[in-house]
């Protein structure tokens, strides 16, 4: 999915009331504003106004016009004047698409000298945007709200933001996980029900035998082996002399992105308990395949899998990584702790802090060949650990926000990517909180997807959503996870 061919559509609400003047003013400024905000370079995707609209049918034709066409990612809404939101009913019960309230005003100032009873009638938008807004809650629709002046920074940024988790939502509609094998023996987070997953999240998730795999791998010519290794080169620096070993990782590359491409899928899993017929644990192949924007999830891990390439969709452009990350082990200096994470393999370079190198190492477990994998550190920076876990009849997202550092060690003899963070609140009260909400291994990390754009996500798909902080207090939050049971038991009745 392209995120910049998609577009926004600015539907701005009004009533015939003021008479013809009025509304021609308030088109003609819609427009200057949809054209102001896509020549400046601000936002990531295209406000395309669709109109003043001023009745029920009006209203209606638009919503369903917004459903029907695969290149509107979302609806914004503002009311310049005043618009009674009976007639937004009909329209708002039809709309499938991310909304957004945007509650701004056309001009920054109150003109002192010139403001008159023409200027309030033209100008209402902090009248108007409360009767649209009180539709929006009397319906309980999913909707971001943004307020503030349509030029500002904060505003620019929020929707900014927005925009990317509704490009989010349409790329969660169309995804398609591919599990080679099943989830590893006996390991109980990395399940889940596909179906409810197919429904809320509109994720298909198929199974696709390893041995087809190995088929697929055993047609790969040599001519494509070579030019996959010419791009290992170009990208990465070959720390190895084991070169038949990185082959055999560039033709599993090679068989697995044929597999996907042909069934139009965006990420996978695999298990280092299933790979009968292959030699190797894919590593490399992995790790250069969620370079490109596929997501993995390792032990069939197909939600982590999932997770890992919406959130690299939602990132497109943005500086810093997205990758599909394990909680390992932890530096508990009294005041300075840390966590260490990284996989048997599979980190995604998105967030290597330097050139990362191609080396061959054993695996201490499992029972095939040394593989080859890439090696590096990740780069530092404020940033999120994500986790998607089903909580039996329902799905919970849960965000943490982490700060990666740089490693305090230099761990020569821990030949894997690793990545070292500070947690929120504190590493011990966030562990405390993370294992209270039921939070898995496998996260995706992010320098790049912030934790709004993860909240706005998880309303517009939603699926319970839980956020720890700074300001998270494990006694506060067990209220909340309890109350939260209560309520999507009584929201999924
Ligand atoms: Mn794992």
């Amino acid at each position: 999915m392209d995120m910049y061919a998609k577009e926004f559509w600015f539907v701005v609400g009004s009533q015939f009331l003021y008479g013809p003047e009025v509304l021609d003013t308030v088109a003609a400024r819609a427009a200057e504003m949809a054209d102001w905000w896509n020549k400046s370079g601000s936002l990531p995707c295209k406000v395309v106004y669709k109109g003043t609209v001023k009745t029920d049918a009006e209203i209606t034709k638009t919503m369903k016009a917004a459903n029907a066409d695969d290149a509107c990612a979302g609806i914004i809404t503002w009311c310049h004047t005043f618009s009674p939101s009976k007639m937004w009913i009909h329209g708002f019960d039809l709309l499938q698409k991310p909304y957004c309230h945007l509650a701004t005003q056309y001009n920054r100032n109150i003109p002192n000298l010139e403001i008159d009873m023409d200027f309030m009638n033209l100008n209402q938008a902090a009248h108007g945007d409360r009767e649209h807004g009180f539709i929006g809650a009397r319906m309980r629709l999913p909707r971001k709200i943004i307020a503030g002046y349509w030029q500002d920074k904060p505003v620019l940024e929020e929707l900014s933001a927005w925009m990317r988790s509704a490009v989010g939502y349409a790329f969660s509609r169309e995804l398609k996980i591919i599990r080679f094998g099943d989830n590893m023996r006996e390991v109980a987070v990395t399940e889940g029900d596909k179906v409810e997953t197919h429904i809320k999240l509109g994720w298909q998730v198929d199974y696709w035998p390893v041995g087809h795999l190995v088929e697929t791998m055993d047609a790969v010519t040599d001519a494509e082996v070579d030019a996959k290794m010419a791009e290992y080169e170009s990208r990465y620096t070959m720390d190895t002399d084991d070169i038949a070993t990185v082959r055999y990782q560039a033709r599993e590359e090679i068989a697995m992105r044929k597999i996907l491409e042909r069934e139009g899928a965006s990420a996978f899993s695999n298990n280092f308990q299933d790979l009968y017929g292959m030699e190797q644990l894919p590593g490399l192949a992995t790790q250069n395949m969620m370079a490109d924007g596929c997501g993995y999830g390792g032990e069939g891990d197909w939600k982590t899998a999932g997770m890992t390439a919406i959130m690299k969709a939602m990132a497109k452009g943005l500086p810093g990584g997205t990758v599909f990350m394990e909680d390992y082990t932890y530096d508990l200096e009294p005041g300075k702790e840390v966590s260490l994470g990284a996989h048997m393999l599979e980190v995604c370079p998105s967030i290597a802090a330097q050139r990362p190198k191609i080396q061959v190492h054993p695996l201490g477990i499992g029972d095939r060949q040394p593989p080859a994998r890439l090696v590096f550190e990740g780069k530092e920076g404020p940033g999120i650990v994500a986790t998607l876990i089903d909580m039996g009849g329902r799905l919970r997202l849960l965000i943490q926000d982490i700060e990666v550092i740089k490693p305090i060690y230099e761990m020569p003899n821990l030949p894997v990517a690793r990545v070292m963070w500070k947690a929120a609140p504190d590493l011990l009260t966030g562990v405390k909180c993370w294992i209270m909400s039921g939070g898995a291994h496998h996260t995706v990390l992010s320098t790049a997807v912030t934790a709004e754009m993860m909240i706005d996500w998880a309303r517009m798909m939603e699926i319970e959503c839980v956020h720890i902080t700074k300001d998270t207090r494990p006694e506060e939050l067990e209220k909340e996870l309890f109350y939260n049971d209560i309520a999507w038991k009584l929201k999924n009745i």
